[in-house]
């Protein structure tokens, strides 16, 4: 039986490990992480977590006797080298770790800001629990707190601190909010959702400097304006960890490079989660996705792999976000849609958006709207469609599926 050492023990290295136990794999499994403690989930970190209304303990995908009852071996560290001819992985502290199959499962960091500032005391980044932690810090003491970016972290992390009555801005260089991810309405519908609280919303906002002594004490925008800042979260997007790879000679391109069954191109080599870049037939081409979704049905289309029933990833992508009382989640892929209909109510706060490319419903963005959101992952896993002609007011989903069916 193969043994198995997954490099970076996150959702996706995880699942790996729990997977291949679940479906029988004999060999050793070895999941190496350089986090502290056992491996958890990062979603919470800027919603319940951060807040407080989620306690430490229950971050942990699962406690210390999981691994111990599975036989999964937990190594902390930093694997700095691949071996391909001999099989290995090299540790930081010099340790060895041999392995049948290795599985890259290292995720990604968080791009840095790229001003005069950046490093100064209070300005901090959104990504693990230490960041979580730090911030947790910070909060308490906080009087003016600036966002950069609007994207999915940084709006979720606006939301929290702005439940918690502090003053916030978030600066978002582009014309709406969550703009790589969702339509124009959604986008909309979360602008005013936050604006609505009390945070301020700037777009076309480009920082060029943080000021600031030792702690930062301010924002410094392209037209020259400084806003007060004693606490700056900076949220401009992930660069994937792909070093180790790129390093042992494996294809790299935004992403390590997959195919259809989360191989590289050393058959002894896989790649899943945040990291990996692999030809989605829901995008039509290559595709790298950041979502616990796309990191568990990763790991678990390469663990029936391992251990013999191997069938191609086909999974459709979704996702969620919440952001105060709106739960946002998304079925498919929507970014380069060319028409958006809106069903349902969004002064209600309750709505569907229905995204069509060239006719066709490519992905469905529901806001407080879970059975249209169900209804469109049915839909998408059976490879169906819908006619936009049907979404009159009293369109029903469910119904309307049913009924297909
Ligand atoms: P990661 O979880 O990043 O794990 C990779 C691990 O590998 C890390 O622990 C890293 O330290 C380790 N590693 C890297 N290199 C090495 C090395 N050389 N040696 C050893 N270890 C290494 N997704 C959603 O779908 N919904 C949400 O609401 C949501 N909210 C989020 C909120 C936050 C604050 C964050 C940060 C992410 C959120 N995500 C959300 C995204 C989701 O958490 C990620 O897509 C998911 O964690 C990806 O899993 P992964 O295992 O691929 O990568």
């Amino acid at each position: 039986m193969t043994d198995v050492v997954i490099v970076g023990a996150g959702q996706a290295g995880f699942q790996v490990a729990a997977s291949l136990r679940e479906k029988g794999h004999q060999g050793r499994v070895v999941l190496v992480g350089d986090e502290p403690g056992v491996p958890y989930q990062r979603p919470p970190l800027s919603k319940a977590y951060l807040s407080g209304a989620l306690p430490g303990e229950r971050l942990a995908l699962r406690p210390q006797a999981f691994y111990d009852k599975h036989g999964i071996e937990l190594v902390c560290g930093r694997a700095v080298g691949i071996d391909r001819d001999r099989r290995r992985v090299a540790l930081a502290d010099e340790r060895e770790l041999e392995y049948g199959h290795l599985v890259l499962a290292t995720g990604t960091r968080n791009r840095e800001l790229p001003v005069p500032g950046a490093k100064l005391d209070g300005v901090l980044g959104l990504r693990t629990r230490t960041d979580a932690d730090a911030l947790r810090e910070r909060i308490g003491g906080a009087r003016n707190v600036v966002v950069i970016g609007g994207g999915f972290i940084g709006l979720e992390f606006a939301a929290s601190v702005a439940e918690l009555g502090l003053s916030v801005t978030v600066l978002e260089a582009s014309d709406r909010l969550m703009r790589r991810a969702v339509s124009p309405a959604v986008s909309a519908h979360y602008r005013e959702l936050h604006e609505r609280r009390g945070t301020r919303v700037l777009f076309g906002a480009s920082v060029v400097a943080l000021h600031g002594d030792h702690e930062v004490t301010g924002v410094e925008l392209a037209d020259g304006s400084v806003l007060p800042a004693d606490l700056v979260v900076v949220g401009i997007g992930v660069v994937p960890n792909t070093e180790l790879a790129a390093d042992a000679g494996l294809a790299v391109d935004d992403g390590i490079v997959v195919d259809e069954q989360m191989s590289t191109s050393d058959p002894c080599v896989s790649a899943v989660g945040d990291c990996a870049v692999y030809p989605s037939r829901h995008a039509g081409g290559p595709l790298r996705l950041e979502s616990v979704q796309n990191a568990v049905d990763h790991a678990r289309c390469l663990a029936a792999r391992l251990t013999g029933a191997a069938e191609p990833y086909a999974s459709v992508p979704w996702f969620w976000s919440n952001q105060f009382d709106a739960r946002l989640q998304i079925a498919g892929l929507g970014t380069d849609h060319d028409e958006a209909v809106v069903h349902g109510d969004p002064e209600a706060g309750s709505f569907s958006v229905f995204c069509f490319r060239a006719g066709r419903l490519v992905c469905v963005e529901s806001v407080n709207r879970t059975p249209d959101h169900m209804a469109a992952r049915k839909l998408f896993t059976a490879g169906g469609s819908l006619n936009r002609d049907v979404l009159t007011p009293g369109f029903d989903f469910r119904q309307h599926l049913a009924a297909m069916a």
